[in-house]
């Protein structure tokens, strides 16, 4: 089979492909919230014929492992599908194709000029949460495998398309599929990267300060301890630790260029029962990055270590009692080996369908990478395409871009495993 056979099936079944991922964007799959988009995800590979593997997510299987992150929800719920693609006995090399299906929450939908859940295409765009990270991407890998089927072929190799959860909190689901046993000769994964390879990527760690205040009458506030008030130097000595962080980039050679690869996000703030009492109680949620090749333990005394600071030096902090919880990520940064045969074909499919060298790039957030490439030494590709707004309003896949990304999957799919008559 040609390349320009394949090219022509991504082409003609794109309206289908477009339709799928607009169901798939409308089954809403906030944390906790995945089965109805999963169920979506194992109706279709089924369809096309892929064999069907439903992965509970166990935490006595996964919790000992390295990569694991700390939970305080419970995985009731949630469940990875994967499909099963591709010759058994085939003699190609094997492929994991890894997306995650979870989306990270929509916020006021006053800022949403289309609903995030009633997808809406506008200019070649489709606009909704998960559009661009990742479904988009997810619906690239099965309408490649389609592509591939449909002109009588197979890959001539197993090839597992890795539908999961918990990659926007912690990595588990993907660990998940680790611990049971997946494994291939590469791994892609479809993160919106605007159709470049990422070649770094930070590690994530997230971590919750609790405080605990005094409560008293708002008349006599100076006698009370304000939890929500005491937050404020905590705030900033992190900040402090962020720009600390960002200046030892220069030991970092993917992200010494880079003008500020160390995010402390302030994410999420609870406190405080009424505006006339002093509040009692108080949680601020954090996300900061370390570097790849970092240390989780050496990072994590260190910001251990910073609220030690902080209560010794400042009265208001050590009276509200601070506590640390470490509440979801806990992973460490990955760096992609050079020069891997997966690489390699990835940029002559890249090049052959865009017409320009494949771009490599070092990112400031975390994929799910890291578990293949660090526990399983598997080369991890992330690679998918352009949109804007991730995590924001409007966010948007490009339709132009996601077609041409199927395309560059298929011919990927066809070099790496090689392909076989169906
Ligand atoms: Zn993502």
């Amino acid at each position: 089979m040609s390349n320009v056979d394949l090219e022509q099936r991504v082409e003609s079944l794109f309206d289908k492909q477009v339709e799928f991922l607009i169901r798939l964007v409308a089954a809403e799959s906030t944390r906790g919230n995945e089965e109805r988009a999963q169920k979506i995800m194992k109706n279709k590979m089924a369809s096309d014929g892929a064999r069907i593997d439903e992965l509970k997510i166990d935490l006595d299987q996964i919790k000992h492992l390295p990569g694991f992150s700390p939970v305080l929800v419970d995985y009731k719920n949630m469940v990875n599908v994967i499909g099963n693609y591709g010759n058994t006995d085939g003699k190609g090399r094997s492929l994991i194709l890894n997306g995650h299906i979870d989306v990270v929450p929509e916020g006021p939908l006053s800022g949403w000029t289309s609903h995030p859940y009633k997808p809406e295409v506008r200019d070649n765009k489709l606009f909704g949460r998960g559009t661009n990270d990742m479904k988009g991407g997810l619906t690239a890998k099965v309408f490649a495998l389609k592509a591939i089927k449909e002109a009588g072929y197979k890959p001539n190799a197993p090839v597992y398309l890795q539908s999961v959860v918990e990659e926007e909190c912690t990595g588990n689901g993907a660990l998940a599929c680790v611990a049971a046993g997946y494994k291939a000769d590469a791994a892609l994964i479809g993160e919106p990267f605007d159709e470049a390879l990422v070649t770094a990527q930070v590690g994530v760690i997230w971590f919750q300060i609790k405080l605990s205040g005094k409560p008293v009458h708002a008349e006599r506030a100076t006698k009370g301890v304000n939890a929500v008030e005491a937050m404020l130097p905590v705030i900033a000595g992190y900040r402090e630790m962020e720009k600390q962080w960002n200046s030892e980039k220069m030991n970092y050679p993917d992200f010494a260029q880079h003008q500020h690869p160390i995010n402390l996000n302030v994410g999420e703030f609870h406190g405080g029962d009424w505006t006339s009492s002093v509040p009692a109680w108080a949680v601020l949620n954090l996300r900061i990055a370390i570097y790849p090749g970092d240390s989780l333990s050496e990072r994590s005394r260190q910001i251990e270590k910073t609220l030690q600071n902080l209560i010794q030096e400042n009265a208001l902090v050590k009276k509200a009692k601070p506590v640390l919880v470490y509440h979801g990520f806990y992973g460490e940064g990955y760096t992609l080996p050079e020069n891997t045969d997966a690489e390699n074909e990835l940029a002559s499919a890249h090049e052959g369908i865009f017409n320009s060298p494949l771009k490599r790039i070092a990112v400031t957030a975390a994929t799910d990478s890291r578990f293949f490439g660090i526990y399983q030494n598997t080369p991890a590709l992330v690679y998918g395409p352009s949109g804007e707004r991730i995590h924001a309003f409007d966010e948007y896949v490009d339709l132009d871009s996601l077609k041409n990304i199927t395309k560059v999957y298929a011919r990927f799919i066809q070099n790496w495993c090689g392909i076989t008559e169906l």
